[in-house]
């Protein structure tokens, strides 16, 4: 049993409503459930397998869900990048470990499951690449038409890839992602297309349940929890369900929420600096993490609550830092992710060596997506692969330059 609930001015909407943001003030909404009906269940979650559905009581869905088998990702130890910054309990959620390799699939399988429970017969987004692959995916898995906008020039080869191989209908648009959004926004209003960005509450809902595997896996709150933030529907989402656990009694603390952005867009970050009211959307957001290249980010008001509240931080990094920790994670750990999500470890290591974050936390770090997502940008930082003769003293010789 479950309403939706406007974050602002608290106008309430039925579960079988289409609707995205207040229909009184704007706002963002989110879905509230009744936490009594829900006490019970919270034991049997344990006798489960860790996925997304594992906490299906405190999901939205009410029939069987359209599933991949999305969730249970590895909670790594990250013991040599630890070390280097004297931390003995600093950890990664490897999100690339999911069925399109990134974490939108814990929110396209409830979305998804969601469009065709309201009886909707198409499904869309605007995505800077991770977006439109997994609505691409779980679109195929419905057998329901899904269409994409993308920003042109703007996404990692392999999420187009993706997008274009499991079936969505791929737009390219002139102009970046806010654009789109805008654009697709439009679209699905005035054609009855169901709207699956992260302006949907119930996207938020399936994305939540990294925060609930995270202590299920670690057996205890966290201290810290870390994520990049683009359109910051992650952060939010995390936050709202390690809410809803403490609200059940199920956890008695909540992790500092931490974000990272990129130099390049960094807007949540220059609220929280600055302590301003809102999110101030920047113009031309620029940055090699193509997924949080992002000026003006659709969660803005969920996200400054979840930082605040939990008396987390934000950092920005450069394009640099976050190409170095992707080459650490890589070889130092045997994590390979996209730029985005190494900005979670590269933020946590500034926060660490700045002082604002004790070496003595126990800190996990969201990674969000996987390497094979964006190799263009990893072929141009790396040396190409060494040519040899096919003798063996060419390949000695080749082994020793
Ligand atoms: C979408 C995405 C992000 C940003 O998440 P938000 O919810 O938009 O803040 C970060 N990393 C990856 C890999 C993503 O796909
Ligand atoms: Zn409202």
């Amino acid at each position: 049993m479950f309403h939706l609930t406007c974050i602002h001015c608290g106008q309430k909407y039925g579960s079988d409503e289409i609707i995205y943001t207040c229909r009184s003030c704007g706002h963002l909404l989110e879905v509230q459930y009744d936490l009594d009906a829900v006490k019970t269940s919270c034991e049997t979650w344990q006798t489960r397998p860790l996925s997304v559905w594992r906490y299906k009581e405190l999901l939205p869905v009410k029939g069987n869900p359209i599933t991949l088998q999305e969730g249970g990702t590895p909670l790594y130890h990250l013991k040599r990048i630890g070390a280097e910054l004297g931390m003995t309990h600093l950890y990664a959620k490897h999100e690339g470990m999911n069925p399109s390799g990134s974490f939108k699939d814990r929110g396209m399988t409830v979305g998804v499951s969601m469009a065709l429970e309201l009886g909707m017969k198409s499904v869309a987004c605007a995505s800077t690449g991770n977006t439109s692959a997994s609505l691409a995916v779980y679109g195929a898995k419905a057998g329901i038409p899904a269409i994409v906008l993308l920003p042109a020039g703007k996404v990692a080869l392999g999420k187009v890839a993706q997008a274009l191989m499991h079936g969505a209908k791929v737009i390219s648009i002139q102009g970046n992602f806010d654009r789109a959004l805008e654009l697709v926004r439009d679209l699905c209003e005035n054609q009855g297309i169901y709207l699956l960005n992260s302006v949907n509450p119930y996207r938020l809902e399936g994305q939540k349940t990294i925060g609930f595997e995270i202590i299920d896996q670690l057996g205890y709150v966290p201290d810290r929890i870390v994520l990049p933030v683009g359109n910051a529907g992650n952060i939010s989402a995390i936050y709202k369900g390690l809410h809803e656990l403490t609200a059940l009694g199920v956890i008695d603390k909540m992790p500092k929420m931490t974000g990272v952005q990129s130099k390049g867009a960094q807007p949540v970050v220059q609220a929280i600096e600055k302590n301003l009211p809102e999110v101030v959307p920047e113009e031309n957001p620029e940055t090699i993490a193509t997924v949080i290249r992002i000026g003006a980010p659709v969660n803005a008001e969920k996200v400054l609550t979840a930082i605040r509240d939990t008396q987390g931080t934000a950092i920005a990094v450069t394009d640099e830092e976050i190409l170095a920790m992707q080459r650490d994670l890589a070889q130092k750990e045997g994590i390979g992710v996209e730029p985005a999500s190494a900005a979670s470890v590269a933020g946590l290591k500034k926060l660490v060596q700045a002082g604002i974050v004790d070496k003595d936390e126990h800190v996990v770090c969201v990674v969000t997506g996987h390497l094979l997502k964006d190799p263009e940008t990893i072929i141009n930082q790396c040396a190409p692969p060494i040519s040899c003769e096919a003798t063996l003293p060419s390949l000695l010789h080749a082994l020793d330059s």
